[in-house]
């Protein structure tokens, strides 16, 4: 199967090869067991648009996505710009609360914000964060540190590093070794690494991970910074989401797992309409592990969300026969306000219908934590 891709009023750029397997048809709509869910998995598309999705859906002819039974928009505008950025974004998700753009999970006035995970640990449940970026970046960050700035990587590793998470997958090798060690690029005395190994195993590749994940507690970086993109990667978040999934759901006590599609809004960034769609189909494959596992589990809630829309991506022509995207453009290489993609399935789905804001979502993240126990 193949996508062409050409940007308007400009010749054929690029053709993009992908070998898509069919997606599974979609499940019957369950009904919400009593006690609401014991698990929450939250997949974060950043910079995942409506196109992107669109972009994804015509490449594949059908998407893991396409399995949710519910579907909303989100608003994600920051305390201070109407367009906003991961940080805020990510930190309205995780805590409920709107921030500016460049905090982490901080309020405006810079005072800590409680987060989900922090509370689903609180409550005894396991916590995990999986991102195809350095886990110090600002998504991942919002959820288990707390800065006023994004750019602080050696603070928000070492807040993660003495946090409660038990599975952290990503990048960012270079943020939790100590200054004397080679590759370090710490400059104090701290040293977050052997914090980590104080409380789980810590694997620095993907074979490692393999052979240890899925046993229990873990960190593993598969980068000294960030991952490189979906073609250099010899993992799929799929994979790590069934990593990550194995090693919370090993004991029965409920838990709250963040997956991100990181680099969806890089290949956006660079206005690279391939890059875009061969990440989001990325992204969706590990959507469809985690709705896999939802199913088989009954009492998995299952949300899909964006941060934001990254490049004013737009499809202009194409053909869905050929898979083919015959024009598009985008209109910025920045962020943009539009409303992005909220998907639902499982225990609590039908809450999510609906135009909602981010902060709402955070909110209602929080609200549903414990609630099944
Ligand atoms: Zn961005």
């Amino acid at each position: 199967m193949s996508i062409w891709l050409r940007k308007a009023a400009a010749p054929l750029v690029a053709v993009i090869i992908l070998s898509v397997p069919a997606v599974s048809s979609c499940v019957d709509r369950r009904e919400t067991p009593p006690g609401g869910p014991a698990n929450i998995i939250l997949f974060i598309g950043d910079g995942m648009g409506i196109a992107h999705l669109t972009a994804a859906r015509i490449a594949c002819g059908k998407l893991h996505m396409e399995r949710f039974e519910v579907a909303g928009l989100l608003t994600t505008w920051s305390s201070d710009e109407l367009v906003t950025d991961s940080a805020a974004s990510a930190t309205a998700m995780a805590t409920g609360v709107k921030t500016r753009n460049g905090s982490i999970s901080v309020d405006p006035g810079g005072t800590p914000l409680r987060t989900v995970i922090e509370l689903a640990e609180e409550r005894g449940m396991r916590t995990g964060l999986v991102s195809l970026c350095s886990v110090t970046h600002a998504t991942p960050a919002a959820f288990a540190s707390h800065v006023a700035d994004r750019d602080d990587n050696l603070e928000i590793a070492r807040q993660m590093a003495l946090g409660g998470v038990d599975v952290l997958i990503g990048g960012g090798l270079e943020y939790f070794l100590p200054a004397t060690a080679g590759g370090s690029a710490r400059t104090d005395t701290c040293d977050p690494m052997a914090a980590l190994r104080e409380r789980m195993a810590v694997v620095t590749s993907i074979d490692e991970l393999r052979e240890s994940g899925g046993k229990g507690p873990v960190a593993a970086f598969l980068a000294q910074n960030h991952p490189g993109p979906v073609g250099e990667r010899d993992y799929t978040l799929a994979e790590l989401t069934d990593i990550a999934v194995t090693a919370l759901s090993s004991r029965g006590n409920g838990f709250f797992l963040m997956v991100e599609g990181s680099q969806i809004d890089w290949e956006a960034h660079d206005n690279n309409a391939g890059g875009v769609v061969l990440e989001t189909v990325d992204f969706d494959r590990a959507v469809g592990a985690g709705l896999d596992f939802a199913e088989k589990n009954g009492r998995t809630l299952v949300i899909v969300a964006a941060d934001h829309e990254t490049g004013g991506f737009a499809l202009l022509g194409g053909s869905l026969q050929r898979a083919e995207i015959s024009s598009y453009d985008f209109s910025t290489e920045g962020h943009t306000a539009s409303m992005v993609p909220l998907l639902a399935f499982g225990p609590n789905a039908e809450d999510f219908g609906g135009i909602h804001d981010n902060a709402w979502l955070g909110g209602k993240l929080i609200s549903l934590i414990g609630f099944g126990k």
